[in-house]
């Protein structure tokens, strides 16, 4: 830290991304990317149209992208944002709509930017535990009349919960509800339709799981036209031109080719229920997924242990050494292949103690 960090940041603990190493030949299960590759026309868009123009700057409405997505989600453009990631939304989110009179709620176990947001806006959250289970007592939060933020399906447990619940949490606040559907197309029901209906819903997706496009940035948020004026004026005052040409261009290719997202999706929703299977054989217990991960535990296992034998045979998954997380690892669901060899490599781990 240099002497002329503000003091306000003395003590912030910045979100730990997933590490990103170059290893070659390393199965790299750990920061819920896809295993495949984006869509074949997104790779002929970007050779042929975009790179000759960088020398301008990208368009602040990232328009081509938000109507492509507008006319799937069957939503009125002005009714979505564009974010640089969908962790740029969930950022606005906390600086628009919370502060010391309306401090956020989330869960104890959650997506662990949360609290990062919460530090770097000064806020204090109320953190609610997750029933023993891991699903979310939906009661805890009813009429509590304060920004909520919620991860449908949750991370890093995968749960989700259903359409009803969703709406009943957000038709007993009068405060804006956050539903972060960043995995929501592997298998859970998404609150977009539900946008039309309430002013206080802001659902947050991203092209980085289901679109094969993490490397781009692109995320957005859908919600009533005057919540979305609210976050741009966050962003006006950020980064206008927060979308760079060529993820706009890569977006949109990808949101047209229903076909190749459909395949994707299908193919990591059979291999997630593959490996849940085989895993389950062999003596893990595992929350129900609706995501690209899943969170197993062994009884006769810690995480630490599994993590560091995988590691040493060059398999990458993610533990959180917290007390209600530590016996789990969050596994990313890859390819068939990285899922049979991360099979083999348990095999052999148990075999071991
Ligand atoms: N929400 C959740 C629950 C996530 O796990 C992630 C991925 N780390 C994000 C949001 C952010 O994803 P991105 O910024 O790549 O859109």
């Amino acid at each position: 830290m240099s002497k002329f960090l503000s003091n306000k940041f003395n003590n912030i603990i910045p979100y730990t991304p997933g590490e990103q190493p170059k290893i070659l030949g390393l199965v790299k299960l750990n920061t819920n990317e896809s295993p495949f590759p984006p869509s074949p026309k997104v790779l002929e868009a970007l050779n042929k149209e975009e790179l000759s123009r960088l020398n301008l700057y990208s368009d602040p409405n990232a328009t081509d992208v938000r109507n492509a997505i507008a006319e799937i989600l069957s939503v009125d453009p002005d009714m979505i944002m564009m974010g640089n990631g969908s962790d740029e939304i969930l950022s606005f989110t906390f600086e628009a709509f919370c502060d010391s009179e309306h401090e956020p709620v989330f869960a104890d176990l959650t997506y662990g930017f949360y609290p990062v947001f919460c530090e770097i806006y000064h806020l204090k959250p109320t953190i609610l535990k997750l029933n023993d289970d891991l699903s979310i007592n939906v009661n805890d939060y009813i009429g509590l009349n304060r920004p909520v933020f919620i991860a449908n399906p949750n991370a890093p447990t995968g749960i989700a919960l259903d359409l009803d619940d969703v709406e009943k949490i957000v038709s007993s606040n009068d405060s804006i509800v956050l539903i972060d559907e960043a995995y929501v197309d592997f298998g859970a029901e998404s609150a977009v339709k539900l946008t039309k209906k309430y002013k206080n819903l802001i659902v947050s997706r991203t092209f980085s799981k289901s679109r094969n496009l993490a490397g781009a940035r692109l995320g957005f948020a859908v919600a009533d036209k005057e919540l979305i004026n609210d976050l741009n004026t966050m962003r006006y005052c950020f980064n206008p031109y927060n979308i760079n040409r060529l993820s706009i261009i890569a977006g949109k290719e990808s949101v047209l080719d229903v076909d190749y997202f459909e395949k994707c999706v299908d193919e990591i929703i059979k291999t997630r229920e593959y490996t849940v299977k085989e895993l389950e054989k062999r003596g893990f217990i595992i929350p129900d997924s609706k995501s690209n991960f899943i969170f197993p535990e062994h009884k006769k296992m810690d995480g630490t242990y599994y993590f560091n034998e995988l590691r040493k045979r060059n398999i990458l998954v993610r533990h959180f050494d917290s007390e209600r997380t530590k016996n789990h690892v969050r596994i990313t669901i890859g390819s068939k292949k990285q899922m049979d060899n991360l099979i083999d490599a348990t095999d052999k781990i148990l075999k071991s103690i």
